[in-house]
């Protein structure tokens, strides 16, 4: 419901966050690698079932594949799922998003964020997106106890400023979601999926406040 809110906000305002969501391993069927409900995937078939949208683009930057997002969304032609992520990472066995790029071990800032510069315009050259939901995943920092990138902290807020500078620049309304992040030292972890909410605040139209919501 988070997700959904957030993704209708964004419809409205441009952009807006849910200061939960990005579960995107669980399936139809069943919960997958710490996921119960694939909210991204929910909310892409919600809107889409209402007529809100008719182009959807998921960016998932989360370091697991998003392959129950991909799963889900195989047979909507109207949605298309983007995954960067770790190769050797969860899960074993990936599902093909539309596109997939998988990064080595120890990919660090400049790699990574040239190689996901260079991905935005191709993702963009073919079809208009009426939304794109962003998988702000944290787990690709280099303190992450799951990850196997080596992002820092100034990686990540470049990585949001990069995602976000680019889809409110076209227009595009943006749906943020948190993604994944494991850290014993919770107030580091925090942190870093404030970067999100901190850089989006401030592409947000002056006269709305960024909208968030929260999910129970
Ligand atoms: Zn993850």
């Amino acid at each position: 419901a988070g997700t959904v809110l957030a993704a209708r906000l964004a419809l409205k305002h441009g952009i807006a966050c849910n200061a939960a969501g990005g579960s995107h391993h669980a399936r139809r069927a069943q919960g997958a690698g710490f996921c119960t409900f694939n909210d991204v995937a929910v909310a892409s078939l919600v809107l889409l079932a209402e007529g809100a949208v008719e182009n959807i683009l998921v960016v998932d930057l989360d370091v697991h594949q998003g392959d129950g997002t991909a799963d889900i969304l195989k047979d909507e032609p109207r949605a298309f799922t983007f995954s960067m992520h770790g190769e050797r990472n969860y899960p074993a066995r990936k599902i093909a998003s539309d596109v997939d790029i998988a990064l080595p071990d120890g990919t660090g800032d400049a790699a990574y964020l040239d190689r996901l510069g260079a991905i935005l315009p191709e993702l963009c050259a073919g079809r208009r997106w009426d939304i794109v939901f962003y998988n702000a995943g944290v787990d690709v920092h280099a303190e992450d106890r799951l990850g196997r990138l080596t992002l820092t902290d100034n990686g990540l807020r470049s990585r949001e400023e990069l995602v976000i500078s680019y889809f409110r620049k076209a227009g595009i309304p943006l749906c943020g979601v948190i993604g994944g992040g494991y850290s014993s030292d919770v107030p580091a972890l925090a942190a870093r999926h404030a970067i999100l909410f901190e850089v989006a605040a401030a592409y947000a139209d002056a006269r709305q406040a960024t909208s968030c919501s929260s999910q129970s």
